[in-house]
């Protein structure tokens, strides 16, 4: 996405870490010392935690214009080197026939450069898997909206497996440093199958969740694990919110596919991710929604995940809006929470941390594993709009597509003016 960030975090701490200088200043010494030891430690957990802050929504984070542009000229020097042979690591047998058609499939496939532009006539996926999916690949983008999964590291294949019809590939996309440190961004599961002679590649989703339940109701179709009891009370209320918010910006109904579990890695798990870059941590609802195939993908809140649906609903009105998050803030909360929780928990650390500046308020990331601070603050503007104009204000707040002028005209405050506003207002907002 262009005015988002969710999982270019990698180049991002690269950079604002200053590791490329650091590494180059190590490697004629080969070995750290013991300060450098920590600093890289230090960048590995803050590039860790921004991007499980991120993640869960690939809306949350915008990111200024200045670290876009200096992503994605590190972002190249991966793209443009990742692909000559994509290596087999020890152990993966391939004189087996079968398994070395698809190796060589999956490899064609990687050489390929997929990409939202061509993915739509690759002709290594099966033809069930285009109609089924506008997007094909599942895990193209699973990681950045912008940037495929597959330019973000090197790749090495480390799993072919026959099972139940389909051979299933999985491959490791990582990086190291000069000091032969290897960090791994994730560990896809994509499968094989033959098709009037030839194979063709199937997504996980399509495969690992064969034997899910599904249970329809209205336009929503949920999808769960074999093993979970639906709770209907749950999705009556996530109907009954749904209800609400069309009632109030008179929308039509969405059909909606609803994959929920108990945790988030759950989820990630049946979409082919065997591993992404921030598990490991604890546990928290989170959830991601596919506003092309009305799709919500959600763990650790059941079958009520508003946030997720507000996204399907109401991003589409506003495809230029910098405040989409916000809007799902408003309505959803974050991670089960509404936003006067959040407001409370940021009040809490501002009056810890007088040294904050929100006049950069879109700088401010981080404050810790369950509150974001900036789509708190997003959701507090969406709250003002409201409650000062009613829902005309809101989608007129909504209209703009860059914050700090939808602050001005709309609340008649100036950037250097930011930081007395929006403490005042967390303060006055908070439970
Ligand atoms: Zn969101």
């Amino acid at each position: 996405m262009s005015k988002f960030l969710n999982s270019s975090f990698i180049f991002f701490w690269v950079e604002k870490f200053g590791s490329f200088r650091f590494f180059e200043r190590c490697k004629n010494r080969n070995v750290p010392n013991e300060r450098e030891k920590k600093k890289i430690s230090k960048m590995l957990s803050v590039g860790l935690f921004f991007f499980c802050f991120c993640f869960p929504c690939q809306t949350a984070i915008k990111v200024s214009t200045f670290f876009r542009t200096r992503h994605y000229i590190l972002l190249l020097t991966i793209t443009t080197t990742a692909f000559g042979q994509i290596p087999l690591n020890p152990g993966v047998d391939t004189t087996d026939k079968e398994l070395k058609a698809v190796y060589t499939l999956w490899t064609n496939y990687l050489i390929s450069k997929p990409n939202k532009d061509n993915i739509k006539n690759s002709p290594y996926w099966a033809e069930s898997e285009k109609i089924k999916y506008p997007k094909v690949d599942q895990l193209l983008n699973a990681i950045n909206t912008e940037t495929p999964t597959y330019s973000m590291g090197y790749p090495t294949i480390l799993y072919m497996k026959s099972q139940n019809g389909f051979i299933e590939i999985k491959t490791l996309f990582g990086w190291s440093d000069s000091l032969k440190n290897i960090y791994a961004l994730c560990i896809t599961s994509v499968f094989a199958k033959k098709e009037n002679g030839e194979y063709k590649l199937y997504n996980a989703l399509t495969v690992n969740s064969y034997n899910w339940q599904i249970q329809k109701i209205g336009s929503l179709t949920f999808h769960f694990p074999l093993t979970h009891i639906f709770d209907k009370a749950k999705a009556t209320i996530l109907i009954s919110s749904i209800d609400s918010l069309r009632k109030q910006w008179k929308l039509n109904s969405a059909p909606i596919d609803y994959y929920f579990a108990d945790t988030y890695e759950e989820i990630q798990h049946l979409r082919g991710l065997d591993f992404a870059i921030g598990m490991g941590n604890k546990d928290k609802p989170s959830g991601i929604s596919d506003q092309e195939t009305n799709t919500v993908f959600a763990g650790g809140l059941g079958e009520n995940y508003f946030h997720e649906v507000v996204h399907i609903y109401l991003n589409r009105l506003f495809p230029n809006s910098s405040l989409v998050e916000g809007l799902a803030v408003f309505y959803g909360g974050s991670i089960g929470h509404d936003l006067k929780w959040h407001l409370t928990r940021l009040n809490d650390y501002l009056n810890q941390h007088p040294e904050i500046n929100l006049n950069d308020f879109e700088d401010f990331w981080y404050m810790d594993n369950f509150t974001n601070p900036n789509s708190t603050i997003q959701g507090l503007l969406c709250y003002l709009a409201y409650k000062n104009g009613g829902l005309d204000k809101l989608k007129q707040l909504m209209s703009y597509d860059d914050t700090i002028v939808a602050i001005e005209k709309e609340f008649g405050i100036k950037k250097d003016e930011l930081n007395k506003f929006f403490r005042e207002q967390i303060n006055l907002n908070k439970n």
